[in-house]
């Protein structure tokens, strides 16, 4: 089997339809979203719709509970704050229904999906740092877990003498005697420097995953965020990366 797992979407319409089509090119039929769907960008309806017509299975991020009222938005910085309040004004009763009844993980065969962390996903947590996702693989039983919320990629294995550490291939194979916590990355707001759309390509043929990067009409999607009113520090970090 063969998906791709796409994140972090935030309302960037150019930027998820770019990767939709990377993804059609390469002949991949199961998609996968890690949820972020909204917040940040101008389109949220849109991705919204078309993430529920490609996507296998969708989980829920931290955004697209707090454009529903699910989640708490006082932790949010007040950029995100406002970006939240612009979309819940512009969120369709449909729209709203489909983000409220995203669940939190989804299991399926070998494969874990998770928008923040597999230990207390309800919490939001970041996992940025070594010791930030070592504890994290006694919360799960699968082979792997693909997370976002950070929206910078990584792969983190941990092996049968529980030693854990980063990988820092790109395709890089899928050993059996090792677990895996995978970020795919950014559709929608890459944060690594590299302003290009970020997915994963998951091959359980041939047991390899492959991050990829896709480039996307970035000057309509910041000509969209300043036009719609959103605050223009969220058009000017997408061509930045961060
Ligand atoms: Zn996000």
């Amino acid at each position: 089997m063969k998906a791709a797992i796409i994140s972090d979407i935030h309302s960037n319409l150019e930027a998820l339809q770019a990767v939709l089509k990377d993804i059609k090119k390469r002949r991949i039929k199961s998609i996968y979203c890690l949820g972020d769907l909204v917040g940040y960008g101008a389109n949220p309806n849109e991705c919204i719709a078309i993430v529920s017509q490609e996507s296998d299975a969708t989980i829920a991020g931290n955004h697209d509970y707090a454009a529903v009222n699910k989640t708490d938005i006082s932790t949010f910085n007040p950029v995100a704050a406002e970006a939240i309040r612009w979309t819940q004004k512009k969120l369709t009763e449909d729209s709203k229904k489909i983000l409220s009844k995203l669940p939190l993980t989804h299991s399926t065969g070998d494969l874990l999906l998770v928008h923040g962390s597999p230990n207390k996903p309800e919490q939001w947590h970041y996992l940025f740092a070594l010791d930030d996702f070592h504890h994290q693989f006694s919360a799960f039983m699968e082979q792997l877990c693909f997370v976002g919320h950070s929206h910078i990629p990584s792969a983190v294995f941990q092996d049968t003498n529980s030693y854990t550490d980063f990988l820092r291939e790109n395709p890089f194979p899928l050993l059996k005697k090792r677990r895996y916590i995978i970020n795919v990355g950014s559709v929608g707001q890459p944060r690594d420097l590299d302003p290009r759309a970020s997915y994963a390509i998951y091959d359980g043929n041939n047991d390899s995953l492959e991050i990829i990067r896709v480039e996307y009409n970035i000057p309509l999607a910041e000509q969209k965020i300043v036009k719609a009113g959103l605050p223009e520090v969220l058009a000017e970090r997408l061509s930045a990366g961060k």
